[in-house]
């Protein structure tokens, strides 16, 4: 055995501090070994070679090694983020976060508790006020009771707290069956598809596409509250219908006046649906009720809710109808209507 590998055999056994063995000789004296053929310098390089194949393969390994724990990563990730997916949240939505309210500081699972909370079930009147939704600051998971800023996935436990997420309207919703869609014009988000809505500046509202060409402007027709039941129409969760005069209201609350057999706009009166079949009927009763004699001759003016018309007309107990466009929703009026009279 050479002095070199004796020291070698020293180094590797401990007795001899790597420091008193310089790599010129350890390198000089494995050429001596015969490990490589010819000169030291060849023999260097070709180690040298050798290392570097071995550090490519190295390389290649901690990037096979890193592509696989890349992907355990994200499947990771992605398993972490549907934990708890629909099995958290309230009556109005599937989430998986509560929100600290800006207002008053309490926290509940979304605006609509909040509300229900702080209106329908609060005794003292002035404590009762609506949640503003754009001004939610501070959110908690609902799976790992972490409380942080408003963003979509927990920054502590990586779970995903709303499936359907808006930054704007710090709003959270695993069901997307809804087709939610964030309304820049409106300032808010609604349900229904991007695609099957528009928004109309003048209304003020995202309106359904079917609408586009034949709606009824009405300034800021959906800034208002439903004359039914007083809710404020534009943030309404509830189905809404534009009346063929424009103005708009609760579907159900409209269901609901009908039933009532009210069938005007109670803004202004305009019938609310095709009325036709409703006035032929009206026709038939007219002709089959005889007024008294005492009657027969009897002319009052009305004034047509549907086209705005004046005319004189023969009074009848049943109804009195427009001569200019049919409809029976008229109304009697003293005499003729001048122009602009004030009270
Ligand atoms: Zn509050
Ligand atoms: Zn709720
Ligand atoms: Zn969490
Ligand atoms: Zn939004
Ligand atoms: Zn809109
Ligand atoms: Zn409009
Ligand atoms: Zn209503
Ligand atoms: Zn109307």
């Amino acid at each position: 055995m050479s002095v070199a590998l004796l020291e070698l055999d020293a180094i590797l056994r401990g007795s001899l501090s790597p420091d008193d063995y310089t790599a010129t000789t350890y390198f000089e004296d494995l050429d001596s070994l015969d490990l490589h053929s010819s000169s030291s310098r060849l023999g260097l390089e070709s180690v040298t070679d050798v290392g570097n194949q071995l550090v490519t393969e190295e390389e290649e390994e901690t990037n096979r090694e890193s592509s696989r724990t890349l992907s355990d990563d994200c499947l990771d990730e992605m398993s972490r983020l549907g934990v708890g997916f629909g099995e958290y949240g309230c009556a109005h939505y599937k989430r998986r976060c509560r929100i600290r309210s800006p207002c008053c500081g309490e926290v509940f699972d979304c605006r609509h508790c909040h509300n229900d909370a702080m209106n329908h079930n609060e005794r003292d009147p002035s404590n009762r006020h609506d949640l503003p939704r754009h001004g939610v600051k501070s959110i908690i998971c609902s799976l790992c009771g972490h409380e942080q800023e408003v963003s979509q996935v927990c920054n502590k436990c990586g779970v995903c707290m709303g499936e359907y997420f808006c930054n704007k309207c710090k709003f959270f919703d695993d069901d997307t069956s809804k087709n939610q869609f964030h309304c820049d014009s409106c300032g808010i988000c609604r349900v229904g598809g991007k695609d099957k809505f528009f928004h109309c500046e003048k209304c003020g509202c995202c309106y359904s596409i079917e609408l586009q060409k034949s709606h009824f402007c009405v300034e800021n027709a959906m800034h208002h509250n439903c004359p039914v039941c007083f809710d404020y129409l534009f943030d309404s969760v509830k189905h809404i219908t534009v009346l063929p005069c424009g103005h708009t209201m609760h579907a159900e609350c409209l269901k609901d006046m009908c039933r009532h057999a009210k069938f005007s706009c109670p803004m202004c009166s305009k019938s609310v649906c095709d009325m036709s079949s409703v006035w032929d009927r009206l026709d038939q009763e007219v002709a089959a009720t005889p007024m008294p004699d005492i009657y027969r001759n009897k002319r009052v003016w009305i004034l047509c809710n549907d086209c705005s018309a004046s005319s004189e007309v023969y009074f009848h107990i049943v109804a009195q109808k427009c001569l200019t466009c049919g409809s029976y929703n008229t109304r009697q009026t003293a005499a003729a209507a001048s122009n602009s009279s004030s009270y």
